[in-house]
């Protein structure tokens, strides 16, 4: 019997990580490595993914990093490219960039076009996007899997924030769609949905310091008494690349410490 803990392992396995220069996708990034994959990550800004690669690599892991705004539909087929050609095979793609553009709330009265557009392209045609690119690519090599991150903000009204849950809404149900069109290549497709977890794109939006975080969990009503830490997010990734979860597709797992 293959121990329980081994089926968690990730060994072997090439993992695309968007978004992944910091916050919840730089602790994706890591805990997927740590697992056992190489990790290609993709952001628009170098640097940031370029560190997040040589912790990687202090792993021991392989690690790559692609300069990608996932918004350009050929810079995300390329990344899809970049990894096959690289790393000679793609088994794990993780959606992760997301947020704001200008990160100032607003009602959807107040909303312009260009604000309501960008929330959509990259919260939710750039999931789209790299499901089908990844896709193209595990079709012909025996499967795969495709992890979208998606947002306590799904599923309900979200005042000053609405694109964006509109967009993490349609998340959910991608996800729903494209676990079942990809089960007949055996592509399995899940999602994470974290709450309040204070990254940059968060304590900006919010108009919050790194010194409030301490307090966030009673200020949100969070029954487990904290917010999140990209380090709650990263286990469910892993169970989801992993064969642990192998029987597993179309679901979309929520972690935000009771918060209703
Ligand atoms: P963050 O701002 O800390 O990190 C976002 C990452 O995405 C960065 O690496 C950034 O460079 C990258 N990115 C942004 N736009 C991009 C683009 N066009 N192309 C490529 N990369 C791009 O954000 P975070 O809080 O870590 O959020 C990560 C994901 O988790 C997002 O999808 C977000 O919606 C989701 N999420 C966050 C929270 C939270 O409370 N922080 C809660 C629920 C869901």
């Amino acid at each position: 019997m293959t121990d329980i803990l081994d089926r968690f392992r990730l060994d072997g396995q090439v993992a695309v990580v968007t978004g992944a220069g910091r916050g919840i996708g730089e602790g994706i990034a890591l805990g997927l490595a740590q697992a056992g994959a190489d990790v290609v990550l993709a952001a628009r800004r170098t640097q940031e993914i370029e560190e997040v690669a040589d912790k990687i690599r202090a792993l021991g892991r392989k690690a790559l990093a692609v300069t990608t705004d996932v918004m350009q539909l050929d810079q995300v087929q390329r990344l899809a490219q970049t990894a096959l050609d690289s790393f000679g095979r793609l088994d794990c793609w993780v959606s992760n960039a997301g947020g704001a553009d200008d990160r100032v709330p607003r009602t959807l009265l107040e909303m312009p076009e260009r604000q309501w557009d960008f929330q959509l392209n990259l919260n939710l045609k750039a999931v789209w996007s790299g499901a089908q690119a990844a896709a193209l690519i595990m079709k012909k090599n025996g499967g795969g899997t495709i992890i979208n991150i998606s947002s306590a903000a799904s599923g309900k009204a979200s005042p000053f924030n609405g694109p964006y849950a509109v967009a993490k809404t349609g998340v959910d149900n991608l996800t729903q769609t494209l676990s079942s069109e990809l089960a007949r290549y055996n592509i399995r497709v899940n999602g994470v949905s974290p709450g309040p977890i204070p990254t940059e794109v968060f304590l900006e939006f919010l108009k919050l310091e790194e010194k409030d975080i301490p307090t966030l969990g009673k200020k949100f009503g969070i029954p487990l008494g904290r917010v999140g830490d990209p380090d709650d997010i990263s286990p469910a990734v892993v169970f989801l690349a992993s064969s642990a979860s192998s029987w597993m597709t179309g679901e979309t797992i929520v972690i935000k410490g009771g918060h209703t």
